[in-house]
């Protein structure tokens, strides 16, 4: 039998791999513009940093995380031998964690400097019951900002996400941008005492998970997939009758921010997030198209708490993570995702046997002048090699014979308008060019004809 792919993980074919670059060179292109800078992180990191940045008591962290041990440590602990600690090493399952943790390593966020502003992107990975837009191995790209505790900043980093998913093509009035505020350490511990009251007085309506919550973390309950629970949970104490004045200056400030830059938003009393660095601003951010029940496609927050946890000074940050197969998913669903693989600008294809050696060299000459040109390494005959750049897309077949050779003017003929004229190889980067210049690239395959005929 051969070998598959393993569960919950997708081999990204060439459409699909070339859906992701764009949308990671869209990301690259417009970060920048914000001032961002690429970290990239290990895949793998002492379970240690996802323990703190995430949570020992998370899903993510007590069940869903792919352990990495060395043979030899697995052989010791068969032996029932104890691992050091950097032993226990983890797959990442989100961006957070190592950044955070790359950020106070090498001092990224100092107190005074500005604000460090760093995205992310690659696979992370959860041991997840596989379902659609859900894989164990997927891509998510993230921004995390440290240093600025200013709303303006959460303002700007909403803006951002937002003008992100406009560049990927999902138009404004298919999302639902939704915003709360989680409080800070002065009002949150009130509130998180009246949920926890919550849950134990209506124990009965809710899941066990929930119940035991209460104990643990009772705020995580509003995340709970249950829907008895989030249902029963409406009714639950909320966060914004509780705020103290500062934190309701602060969501003030967010709101008036992301009016003025004509955003429309929803307040969402029950939008949590259920760690306990996450500070004042949260959002999320929802589509109704394709995804059904797993309708959020981005979102984040303030989390003045976490870097204090990889042992910094108590420094302000936020961030947000996107999960790129599920945007995927929703520019499908919208009819929005134009993918197309580039043809060559041209096939080089050769009369005879003695032509192929200045087929080849004609293909280097062009490439190496930044053009994209194919031949055929299979002994095909002329007619099969125009066949050939045909079926590439190839809007031009360059014919190389004996005459051409002698001449040192080769016949380029138009796939598209059938008209051919014979020029030297400066004439033909100009010609190319000049179609590149005029279809924008690689949807040249699809542009009719547009060059002369001799
Ligand atoms: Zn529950
Ligand atoms: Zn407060």
């Amino acid at each position: 039998m051969s070998l598959q792919s393993s569960r919950g993980t997708k081999d990204l074919l060439p459409q699909e791999a070339q859906a992701l670059v764009e949308m990671i060179q869209q990301a690259s292109a417009l970060f920048i513009l914000y001032g961002y800078q690429l970290l990239a992180t290990p895949h793998f990191e002492n379970s240690e940093v996802f323990a703190r940045g995430i949570g020992e008591a998370t899903d993510v962290v007590s069940k869903e995380m792919f352990n990495v041990l060395s043979l030899d440590a697995t052989r010791r602990l068969q032996h029932g031998e104890p691992l050091r600690a950097e032993e226990k090493m983890a797959l990442r399952p989100e961006g957070t964690a190592g950044v955070a943790r790359a950020v106070v390593q090498h001092k990224l966020a100092l107190p005074g400097t500005a604000s460090s502003k760093y995205w992310y992107v690659g696979s992370m990975y959860r041991h997840e019951r596989p379902q659609k837009g859900r894989l164990r191995e997927f891509h998510q790209i993230g921004v995390e900002c440290l240093g600025a505790a200013e709303p303006s900043a959460d303002a700007e980093l909403i803006v951002l996400l937002m003008q992100y998913f406009e560049v990927l093509g999902i138009p404004m009035d298919a999302m639902t941008l939704k915003i709360n505020s989680m409080g800070d350490d002065n009002c949150r511990p009130a509130w998180r005492a009246q949920v926890r009251r919550f849950i134990l007085e209506h124990a009965n309506g809710l899941c066990t998970q929930c119940q035991q919550r209460a104990d643990t973390n009772p705020l995580r309950a509003f995340d709970c997939k249950n829907p008895d629970c989030a249902r029963l949970l409406t009714q639950a104490p909320q966060i914004t009758d509780m705020l103290c004045d500062s934190c309701l200056e602060h969501y003030a400030a967010v709101k008036s921010l992301l009016t003025a830059a004509q955003l429309n938003f929803v307040e969402d009393p029950r939008l949590v997030r259920g760690l306990d660095y996450y500070t004042r601003t949260v959002f999320e951010v929802q589509v109704d198209a394709g995804l059904g029940a797993q309708n959020a496609i981005g979102g984040g927050g303030r989390y003045d708490k976490l870097l204090e946890m990889f042992g910094a000074r108590p420094t302000p940050g936020l961030g947000f993570a996107v999960g790129l197969e599920r945007i995927k998913l929703v520019l499908e669903a919208l009819g929005a995702l134009n993918v197309n693989l580039p043809s060559p600008q041209v096939f080089v294809a050769a009369v005879d046997n003695e032509s192929r050696s200045s087929a080849f060299m004609l293909c280097v000459e062009l490439r190496r002048r930044g053009l994209s040109a194919e031949m055929d390494h299979q002994h095909r005959s002329l007619r099969s090699q125009i066949k050939l750049a045909d079926r590439l897309g190839s809007p031009y077949c360059l014919i190389v014979g004996p005459e051409e050779r002698a001449q040192g003017r080769f016949t380029l003929r138009s796939l598209t308008a059938h008209s051919e004229q014979a020029l030297n190889l400066e004439e033909i980067v100009t010609v190319l060019n000049t179609r590149v210049s005029a279809t924008s690239g690689n949807t040249a395959a699809k542009q009719p004809g547009g060059t002369s005929s001799p």
